[in-house]
């Protein structure tokens, strides 16, 4: 069984159809890389995966289980309880971190698993910095974000999504609001998450990165997946419009 499943989905802004009929499935354990040129529809599908944005047409499916489908025209959802196991499948991460500026590091990764998934204190706390640790950040547990760089920043709130134990990760540009040298960092702890089998779908400009790391690569374009496959069919496709984005990029 997929981990998740999209099937047929739509998303319309004032009209404007944003994503088409666009359906895909994500593996556990697998990794799924998202390129495509700016305004194609990438951050949308996320938002629609992770449910910030409702989905106008098709259904989403996690583990089987259905977190969002139409009913008489309208986005229609699990009852509470249920809506709230699914969630707590999947952790997001920003391209600008989102951190709360007036918590804590260790707050920061600490507070949505006390108060939202009502886990014990200390037990958090204790996993908390041993995320802390394992990002390279044992030091900066008391820091506030402004206090920190970017990629440290980055890294925190890297910590703060796999705080919720999230069966799979979604990562929209991580590394585009980050310095060239920064970037090397985040790539490495997605890299290391990968090694571990962590299942994750992350839209990245970084092609090197996407080739050596994703099991399956999407080239999107105006809201539906033009080429897809392994990283190497994706990269041998003759496609004209991605090989002027890949063009582009290098
Ligand atoms: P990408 O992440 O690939 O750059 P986006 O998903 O951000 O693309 O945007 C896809 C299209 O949807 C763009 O044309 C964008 O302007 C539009 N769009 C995204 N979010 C909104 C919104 N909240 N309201 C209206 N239009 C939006
Ligand atoms: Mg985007």
């Amino acid at each position: 069984m997929s981990l998740l499943e999209m099937k047929q989905i739509k998303k319309e802004f004032e009209g404007t159809t944003v994503i088409k009929d666009l359906s895909l499935s994500v593996e556990e354990g697998e990794v799924l890389a998202i390129i495509g040129p700016s305004g194609s529809g990438k951050s949308t599908l996320l938002r629609c995966a992770t449910m910030l944005e409702t989905i106008d047409d098709g259904e989403i499916l996690y583990q089987g289980k259905k977190a969002v489908w139409i009913e008489n025209g309208n986005p229609t959802f699990p009852k509470k309880q249920e809506l709230k196991e699914i969630q707590s499948c999947f952790g997001l991460v920003f391209q600008n971190f989102n951190l709360f500026p007036h918590f804590s590091v260790i707050k920061n990764i600490a507070d949505a698993p006390i108060h939202v998934q009502k886990r014990n204190r200390e037990e958090v706390y204790e996993e908390a910095k041993k995320l802390l640790a394992k990002m390279g950040l044992s030091d900066k547990a008391e820091a506030y974000p402004y206090q920190l760089s970017g990629g440290q920043q980055q890294r925190v709130s890297i910590a703060r999504a796999l705080a919720m134990k999230p069966k799979m990760l979604f990562f929209d540009e991580p590394t585009s609001a980050l310095d060239p040298e920064l970037t090397g960092e985040i790539l490495k702890v997605i890299k290391d998450l990968a090694s571990e089998h962590m299942t994750m779908v992350i839209v990245t400009h970084e092609m090197d990165f996407a080739r050596k790391v994703a099991d399956k690569i999407i080239f999107m374009e105006n809201g539906v997946i033009a080429v897809e496959g392994n990283p190497e069919e994706v990269f041998a496709s003759d496609h004209g419009r991605m090989r002027e984005f890949l063009g582009k990029l290098s």
